[in-house]
């Protein structure tokens, strides 16, 4: 399939879409027309296929899918996915991610890589980044293709200048904005989870989020997503507002899209 941009620009270009983004489960899609994959897969079968279906993508025509890290909101639905698609899809994972997961039945066909690796992918160059968070080796990615860059940086505890670097040039940026500080800290979770989330290996606030987006978002990008937000600690329009203001003092404007939990997003055409 060749992909068209809605403005009428015809020719083949890179298709993105959040499936799902928040602790209830996160994936996304990118493909080209030669191309597809999965960033995590942390939907259930039925959601994944059904939210692959409702963007025309079929999830047979899958040809790889990348996990970032073993908690179970990013790979609960690895398992059950790999076996429908018969153990035809490799699945990749660092070194150290692949043995922290217990599979029950059948497991997927793991490619292992060292955390900072790259892999190659058809047309695509899909390049992994150490991130800060309580998980055996998380990663990020950045996916390269037809000259377009899309990056995912979820589940960090901060934004440290390795992970910025990576972003750099990016078009297309997945970021996390997880909680507000002062909704967090007044909420309903107890003391030590609180910690954990505020941690350095934690989840990046919306104030993280907004420092960097004031600061050192690349020029380049054409698509900024807000997402992995808190249910509890969070609200979208809070996001959003503070995502403007940070834009502003940047005085960038991109496409600002903030991810609702449990929600699948539009499909992007880069
Ligand atoms: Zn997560
Ligand atoms: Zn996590």
């Amino acid at each position: 399939m060749v992909y068209h941009g809605r403005s009428g620009r015809e020719g083949v270009i890179v298709k993105v879409c959040v499936l799902a983004s928040s602790s209830a489960g996160n994936s996304t899609f990118i493909g080209t027309e030669r191309t597809r994959i999965l960033i995590d897969a942390g939907l259930n079968r039925k959601e994944t296929f059904a939210r692959l279906t409702a963007i025309g993508e079929d999830p047979g025509q899958l040809d790889a899918i990348f996990v970032t890290h073993e908690h179970s909101d990013h790979i609960s639905g690895l398992g059950v996915i790999s076996r429908a698609l018969k153990g035809r899809v490799p699945v990749f994972m660092t070194h150290l991610t692949a043995p922290s997961i217990e599979w029950e039945g059948t497991p997927p066909p793991v490619e292992t890589f060292q955390a900072g690796a790259r892999t190659d992918v058809g047309d695509m160059s899909i390049q992994s980044f150490t991130i800060p968070h309580d998980a055996a080796d998380p990663v990020g990615f950045t996916v390269t293709a037809r000259g377009f860059k899309v990056s995912i940086a979820t589940d960090l505890g901060y934004l440290p200048d390795s992970v910025k670097f990576h972003l750099r040039g990016s078009h297309f940026i997945l970021l996390e904005s997880n909680h507000h500080p002062e909704l967090l800290k007044v909420g309903p979770y107890p003391w030590h989870l609180k910690q954990r989330i505020l941690s350095r290996k934690g989840h990046l606030s919306n104030e993280a989020a907004c420092e960097y987006i004031s600061t050192e978002l690349p020029d380049e990008v054409q698509t900024l997503v807000l997402g992995h937000l808190s249910e509890q600690n969070n609200t979208v329009w809070e996001t959003e507002l503070g995502a403007v203001q940070a834009l502003n003092k940047r005085g960038l404007t991109p496409r600002l899209v903030v991810a609702e939990p449990r929600k699948q997003g539009e499909a992007f055409l880069l």
